[in-house]
């Protein structure tokens, strides 16, 4: 088979996304399902609707009009603010999406007008974290302006956390996204359709057991495709973490010593590596390089040791045995490392299923 490759098992999704929808309907949450990661994969969007979700959540509008063009028809959401030169592609072929700016939000309303199309509008709202979102205390006259707006829709508020900062969802910010919905409901007489807390860094909070307020959706990717939360990376009770794996092929193994020699300046990628004097060692070259993926994002086997990195070459250790030229060694990947494999053209996606009996899939 191709290498390198991404093995990416649709069955374990699958398990992943039905046991949030599950627990999180439970909670009166319903979950937006994030493609993002896996480029709008059509397969994976197929999936996640199998699984329940109420929509699907893509920061790129090439991944959305990628799922539209393959025939998804979920209501989907931009989930990044619209660039002002794609707003008549976004009302095209995003049913909502997330906003911060008027001007934006004016255009999109003259796109629409354009395209005779209604395009819903969700307000991110600041609470810490310090990417995106209006502050609170501008919240009310940005509903006012949008509301005036022909064919865009106030749906609701939005916040997302944990993303620049590290910033916790917790009791009180979730507390102050609902106290902003219950302030907008009264100030505008009618309740907001959607509350979206944030993303898969809320399911601590979500699960805890905590009163969810106002709150009514979260948005979830690498919880689904890789079974963890993300405030500290821990596996979720139930859920696959192994749902997809890196496979590399080796291109070179030779017994060599672990010290340099010569003069030591910056290596290709600006940096002066440090090494320490092992004796020699069975060093193994796999092909795949900082162009596929994020090295420090790599679990290798049990036994393997990644030594160091190139655009194009893997340097691995390997402790217990040497590694024959064109044998394959697998990877587990943090989201770093999978989007960015997602996203190379070199890595081949073989998408398999492992056929898990549905009586497994209970919460
Ligand atoms: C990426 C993203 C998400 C999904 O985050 P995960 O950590 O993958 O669950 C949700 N909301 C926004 C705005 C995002 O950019």
């Amino acid at each position: 088979m191709n290498a390198p490759r991404l093995e990416i098992d649709l069955d374990k999704i699958l398990h992943n996304a039905r046991i949030l929808v599950a627990r999180l309907g439970n909670r009166g949450i319903t979950v937006t399902g994030v493609t993002k990661a896996c480029l709008g994969s059509p397969e994976i969007a197929a999936l996640l609707i199998r699984a329940g979700v109420s929509g699907l959540g893509d920061s790129r509008i090439e991944n959305i009009e990628a799922m539209r063009q393959a025939g998804i028809e979920a209501s989907m959401t931009l989930i990044r603010s619209p660039m002002l030169s794609q707003v008549d592609r976004v009302v095209r072929h995003a049913d909502v999406s997330f906003n911060t700016e008027l001007e934006i939000i004016n255009k999109l309303s003259s796109a629409a007008q354009t395209a005779k199309r209604n395009h819903g509008i969700v307000l991110m709202v600041e609470l810490g974290d310090l990417r995106e979102g209006i502050l609170p205390r501008d919240l009310e006259k940005t509903v006012h302006e949008t509301l005036r707006l022909p064919r865009v829709e106030l749906l609701g508020i939005g916040s997302n956390l944990a993303c620049r900062s590290g910033v916790s969802p917790d009791a009180e910010n979730m507390a102050e996204l609902s106290r902003l919905a219950d302030s907008i409901a009264t100030s505008i007489g009618t309740k907001l359709a959607l509350v979206s807390g944030g993303n898969s860094a809320n399911l601590q909070w979500a699960l805890s057991g905590a009163d969810s307020g106002r709150i009514n959706n979260l948005r979830l990717g690498e919880s689904i495709l890789l079974g963890r939360e993300t405030l500290h990376r821990r596996v979720i009770d139930g859920l696959h973490s192994d749902a997809i794996t890196l496979i590399a092929e080796v291109i070179e193994s030779k017994t060599k010593p672990s010290l340099p020699w010569g003069e030591i300046s910056q290596n290709a990628f600006g940096e002066i590596p440090e090494a320490s004097d092992r004796g020699e060692i069975c060093q193994t070259i796999l092909a795949i390089g900082r162009q596929d993926i994020d090295p420090s994002g790599l679990q290798p086997p049990p036994g393997i040791e990644i030594l160091a990195s190139s655009s194009d070459h893997l340097l691995v250790h390997s402790a217990s045995h040497s590694l024959p030229v064109g044998a394959e060694l697998s990877f587990q990947l943090d989201y770093g490392a999978l989007v960015r494999s997602m996203t190379s053209p070199f890595v081949t996606k073989v998408m398999k299923t492992t056929a898990i009996p549905d009586a497994q899939v209970s919460p």
